[in-house]
């Protein structure tokens, strides 16, 4: 009996021991899974926690059929890159050489692996200085350009490789016309004919390519490096210039963002690309002033990170990478002459 007892204790001790090791190897087994669910879930916490810490604007809920803009952190300079429902890709810029990785893993991140469109706004090196890079890691259909004589290592480098790897090269002039997807509009509304000469600050800048994006009845301006002198063109041609988000011009610069073309665009958000360690004043306090008083909400790079607007062609919402790191109506101010403003 003592024996009996003793080996069926012993017994119970083996089954349980088994168990407890069978189920420690199941969870071992289904390690994998968990793993993979683990790590979901972590990013999903994570994205649901960086949420509450971003300045999102997402008031509205959109429908499916949704357009992408993200106006990439690039540091100074510009790079957006548009998204339409259909997946065709738009590329507007690539921001300085140093920024061609960067570009290059949002193209990845986003599913890219043939831009439709790119277009290099004005032949800045702060525009244009990442393009060949992002040429030469992802093909690219069409090519649109301001068409501007502008003898620099850092364009002829790009129209080399436009050459090598596109072949045809498009310039943009005011009221072309361009549908890559059947709900996207894109309208050329800059340069036009004859280009802009004698400008104060920089000729390149004010003939920049202008273009009007619009989807439904959502609409949104990007404007390059515009000047006063562009605004002043643009409004002199009578276009339609009514958009609810307006890439601002040449990164907040003081030169642009006139009263009367603020007026006429008359956006309810501006978006504004700069590095944060520039010194170039942009963000200028009084552009940034003129935006206040007229009650539009202002996102910038510098301080939030990438910034991505989302419409279904009705509703737009806008994200940002993080939330503010100062305050958004402060400005900076310029260590440089306008003639060297980038
Ligand atoms: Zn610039």
């Amino acid at each position: 009996m003592q024996i009996k007892s003793y080996s069926s204790r012993r017994f119970i001790f083996i089954f349980l021991l088994l168990l407890i090791t069978q189920f420690s190897i199941s969870c071992n087994v289904a390690l994998p899974t968990t793993g993979k669910n683990t790590k979901d879930k972590t990013t999903t916490d994570k994205t649901t926690k960086d949420k509450d810490k971003k300045d999102d604007d997402s008031s509205k809920t959109l429908g499916d059929k949704q357009l992408q803009v993200h106006m990439l952190d690039i540091g100074q300079g510009d790079s957006l890159l548009i998204i339409t429902p259909e997946k065709k890709s738009i590329l507007i810029d690539a921001g300085l050489v140093k920024a061609a990785p960067k570009v290059i893993g949002a193209l990845e991140k986003n599913g890219i692996e043939t831009i439709d469109l790119v277009v290099a706004s004005h032949p800045h090196a702060d525009h244009i200085g990442g393009l060949p890079k992002v040429l030469d890691a992802v093909p690219a259909k069409k090519f649109l350009d301001s068409g501007q004589e502008h003898p620099t290592a850092t364009y002829e480098k790009l129209l080399t490789k436009v050459k090598e790897k596109i072949g045809k090269l498009t310039v943009a002039r005011a009221g072309q016309k361009f549908e890559l997807d059947s709900g996207i509009k894109i309208e050329v509304l800059g340069p036009s004919e004859p280009l802009l000469e004698k400008v104060s600050g920089s000729v390149e800048n004010a003939n920049s390519v202008i273009l009007m994006l619009s989807y439904g009845e959502f609409r949104m301006l990007f404007t390059g490096d515009s000047e006063d002198e562009t605004e002043e063109r643009l409004l002199e041609k009578g276009f339609n210039l009514k958009a609810q988000v307006l890439k601002v011009a040449h990164h907040g610069s003081q030169y642009a963002s006139s009263k009367d073309f603020l007026k006429k665009v008359d956006p309810e958000v501006a978006i504004i690309s700069c590095g944060e360690d520039n010194n170039y004043g942009h963000p200028s306090p009084p552009t940034l002033e003129k935006f206040k008083n007229d009650k539009i909400k202002v996102y910038r790079t510098d301080l939030q990170g990438e910034i991505v607007v989302l419409s279904d062609g009705k509703n737009y919402q806008i994200k940002t990478e993080h939330k503010a790191t100062s305050d958004i109506w402060e400005g900076r101010t310029s260590s440089k002459s306008k003639k060297n403003d980038s």
